[in-house]
């Protein structure tokens, strides 16, 4: 731990000595003023000093998504969470934008919130689905593929992950960043909408430019929590987060080897040609099953996640001020 400058400057001024001419009035408060005249020159620390992401805190905004129950589209906590997400963005001081769309016959709704609209350079985009699956249709029990599914790790772990991240994220950041909260992820083969993914694909469709890179968090908060590379992910950034994640002690967890290839809300981007990359742990046996619930999931994981993405979104934002 790094020693507070003031305890060092209070201690030597201890060793002072005072002329006789002062009055004791002056000489009792003497350490106070020299600390007080101290701590006026001593320059503000740096943000990156400041922020630290908390797993425990994020994962207090997991347990909540998680008491709404599943977050179906047209659902009453659907509605709930994307409210929540947009009071509470709004309240962190993040400029935050509602984006509609209307998709077979659906309306899907994107929460976008940005800072650093001003800066030119890194234009950075992390990203995380807040809705659930209305059909938990991956159940060993065929019984259940009619229940929707809680989404503790599948939906309210990569939000929660954004949402800390949105606390902790300096407000003089350099940098364009924006956290995009994507809606109807999670309908691929169902009637809804036959297609996954498909509010980040309305949001690349009406996108203005193009990002310098978009990070997207999806389940991870398996407390079993190994992560491979995605394989439709860009190789470059996928490299950059994984040696990251190494250098933060985390190789058991980030494990640099590709493995799946999964269809997430990073795709979009991908076949825009922008660079991309789905952080995901796709090792997880309950996935569209409804025992995806708050005993599988931990604020370790979280933890280690939102170390590894707020550390690496602070070193791309220091390289280009
Ligand atoms: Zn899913």
């Amino acid at each position: 731990m790094k020693q507070n400058p003031l305890k060092i400057a209070y201690s030597h001024s201890l060793t002072f000595t005072l002329p006789m001419k002062l009055p004791t009035i002056t000489i009792r408060f003497a350490p106070l003023i020299i600390l007080i005249i101290l701590a006026a020159c001593i320059p503000p620390t740096s943000t990156n000093e400041l922020i630290e992401f908390d797993g425990e805190r994020a994962f207090k905004d997991l347990e909540y998504q998680v008491s709404l129950g599943p977050r179906v589209i047209g659902s009453d906590a659907h509605q709930k969470v994307r409210e929540w997400i947009i009071e509470t963005n709004d309240e962190l001081g993040w400029e935050t934008e509602y984006q509609s769309h209307f998709i077979s016959g659906q309306e899907v709704h994107n929460i976008i919130s940005k800072r650093g609209e001003n800066s030119d350079s890194p234009w950075i985009i992390i990203g995380a689905h807040y809705d659930s699956r209305s059909n938990a249709d991956n159940d060993p029990n065929v019984e259940n593929h009619n229940q929707p599914v809680l989404g503790a790790n599948d939906g309210a772990s990569g939000v929660a992950v954004l949402m800390e991240l949105a606390r902790v994220i300096p407000k003089n950041i350099s940098g364009r960043i924006w956290l995009v909260y994507f809606d109807a992820e999670d309908y691929g083969n169902l009637p809804l909408f036959s297609d996954w993914a498909v509010g980040s694909q309305a949001f690349v469709n009406s996108l203005e430019g193009e990002p310098d890179a978009v990070v997207v968090v999806d389940m991870i908060g398996d407390a079993d929590l190994n992560i491979f590379m995605e394989r439709y992910s860009n190789r470059e950034l996928n490299e950059e987060i994984w040696e990251i994640a190494a250098s933060l002690g985390y190789e058991n967890q980030f494990i640099p080897q590709p493995k799946w290839n999964i269809i997430d809300d990073h795709l979009p981007f991908v076949r825009a040609g922008i660079p991309a990359i789905d952080i995901i742990d796709f090792d997880y046996p309950y996935w569209h099953t409804v025992e995806d619930t708050l005993d599988k999931v931990s604020p370790e994981s979280l933890q280690i996640v939102g170390d590894v993405v707020l550390t690496w979104l602070v070193s791309r934002t220091s390289q280009n001020p």
